[in-house]
């Protein structure tokens, strides 16, 4: 699964898959659903793309009907949505921008109202804005990183919580720097580390109702957040990404899908408040 990546850069974010070379992979062909996810609505903010989309077609080819939250990514969007179709399955695309409460309240009731109910949450869609310099954070790209990765997860949990029922699952994308930290982006890595918190903590609260709160913390994977966040300071950093892993390489998409999966079926049906480690080898103290 090497790939040779060249330094690239692409001047927005959220980056776009059909700028990236070369394409990443999102979904094995021959991964073999089971039915783990037979009959089950699942709702994946930043689902348009990268890990979220790789969650999304494993899901579907799960037996899932899924829900994407996006910001802005319209061609992205329609094709997730094409390959979701494709495994015969149910799919709803809702842009807009999960730091608005409300529109995280409309999102949700899409969602129930056109799948038919709410059964997995994927809390995924986040911003990283490189910066060698604490002094050089603005404070509107400190506050981005807040409202998008802090306050998205919150504003989507609180509005899908009245639908989930026991047997529901919460995902959210940590990352490994909230566990090893980056000098480049203390911001993001404060942003990730709060959702660690949030997720230990609304873990406990829902036990007893036995909704489970799970994190994944990816390492360095494939997706248009590389060369939107590190392109346009370093095109060389993004080439170099995972270089540094035992592993040697960065990871895909398609690697990250399986994680997700576990999280949401009932095969971790007795894992809550915990986060899957899916960076590459690195060792970690999560
Ligand atoms: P990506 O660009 O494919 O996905 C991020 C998505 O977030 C975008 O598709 C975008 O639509 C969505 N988004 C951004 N701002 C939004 C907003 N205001 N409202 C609604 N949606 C918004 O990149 P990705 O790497 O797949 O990122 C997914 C998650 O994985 C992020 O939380 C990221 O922090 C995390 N992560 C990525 C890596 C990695 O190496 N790629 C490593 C660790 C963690
Ligand atoms: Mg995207």
């Amino acid at each position: 699964m090497a790939i040779t990546i060249p330094p690239q850069s692409q001047d927005h974010q959220p980056g776009v898959e059909g700028k990236m070379k070369p394409l990443a992979i999102h979904i094995r062909p021959d991964y073999k659903g089971s039915g783990k996810l037979n009959g089950k609505k699942a709702l994946i903010t930043g689902g348009d793309s990268g890990i979220g989309r790789a969650a999304a077609l494993h899901f579907a080819r799960e037996g899932a009907d899924v829900a994407i939250v996006y910001l802005e990514e319209h061609e992205d969007a329609k094709e997730t949505a094409r390959l979701i179709e494709a495994e015969g399955r149910k799919v709803v695309l809702i842009p807009g921008d999960v730091s608005s409460s409300t529109f995280c309240n409309e999102a949700v009731e899409k969602t129930v109202s056109q799948l038919g109910g709410l059964d997995v949450l994927v809390n995924n869609a986040g911003v990283q804005y490189v910066s060698n310099d604490l002094t050089d954070i603005t404070d509107e790209v400190w506050q981005r990183h807040m409202d998008v990765n802090i306050n998205g997860y919150f504003y989507m949990t609180r509005a899908a919580l009245k639908h989930l029922k026991a047997g529901a699952s919460i995902i959210s994308t940590s990352s490994i720097n909230a566990f090893a930290g980056n000098k480049s982006l203390v911001a993001y890595t404060t942003t990730k580390a709060a959702e660690m918190g949030f997720t230990r903590a609304l873990a406990l609260q829902l036990a007893e109702k036995k909704i489970r709160v799970n994190a994944v913390a990816p390492g360095p994977i494939w997706t248009p957040l590389q060369p939107a966040s590190w392109g346009p300071v370093d095109p060389q950093a993004v080439a170099d990404m995972g270089k540094s892993t035992p592993m040697g390489r960065i990871g895909e998409p398609s690697e990250m899908g399986p994680a997700y999966v576990y999280l949401a079926s009932e095969d971790s049906s007795y894992v809550t408040g915990q986060t899957l480690h899916v960076n590459g080898g690195m060792i970690i103290n999560g």
